[in-house]
């Protein structure tokens, strides 16, 4: 059984990095055709809960990676930036992650729970759902990784192309934010129900 991904809404946002407004990348990630996928070389961190969730799905899964699932996730550690406390990297096989598609492109994951009729967010690790999003310290803030990567630039403003997800994941109050590959200015972008802060030096 597949569980909501409720468990994230208890990550406490504080603020939002100005640059998530104003940076951009190629959303359309099959639409790019130059990055051979280069964001899943490493694997990705995963909390235990959504391990667990993946885990649940082996049988199904482990024909289609061919890889046993003993073999997807090193050892769990502390990490209290997750939910559950315990964080888990998934494993490289061959130059990308364990779950990468290697018949076509993109996050296995993701395939087959649109195959399987399953949200994808409900299976796909967070911190690749939301990417280059990424969260740190009560803050939202662009991912460094996204500066190596070959989509750096390209498409649509950050915050706008995951308004979606950051909203499934930290609830409504993102709703009424919106970057629109503009510049802004800080009282532009501040919903006073937010109570989004913009300094992040009171979160370092
Ligand atoms: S985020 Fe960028 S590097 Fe990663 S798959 Fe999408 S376009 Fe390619
Ligand atoms: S879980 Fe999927 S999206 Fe995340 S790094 Fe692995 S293959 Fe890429």
């Amino acid at each position: 059984m597949i569980e909501a991904v409720a468990s994230y809404l208890n990550i406490s946002i504080k603020a939002v990095d100005e640059n998530l407004f104003t940076r951009k990348y190629s959303a359309d990630c099959l639409g790019f055709l130059h990055c051979e996928d280069i964001c899943c070389s490493y694997g990705c961190d995963v909390d235990k809960s959504e391990r667990d969730r993946i885990l649940a799905c082996a049988d199904k899964l482990e024909p289609r990676l061919g890889i046993p699932a003993s073999g997807w996730f090193d050892d769990e550690m502390k990490d209290e930036g997750y939910p559950s406390g315990f964080v888990v990297r998934t494993r490289v096989y061959r130059h990308k992650c364990v779950f990468h598609d290697r018949k076509a492109r993109g996050c296995l994951l993701h395939h087959f729970a649109n195959d399987e009729g399953i949200d994808w967010r409900r299976l796909k690790p967070m911190v690749c759902t939301i990417f280059p999003v990424t969260w740190e310290k009560g803050r939202l803030l662009t991912s460094p990784f996204l500066d190596e990567l070959p989509c750096n630039g390209c498409g649509e403003c950050i915050f706008d192309a995951q308004k979606r997800e950051l909203r499934e994941f930290f609830g409504d109050r993102f709703g009424n934010l919106s970057g629109g590959g503009q510049s802004q200015t800080t009282t532009d972008r501040l919903n006073p129900d937010c109570m989004l802060k913009m300094n992040k030096e009171e979160y370092e």
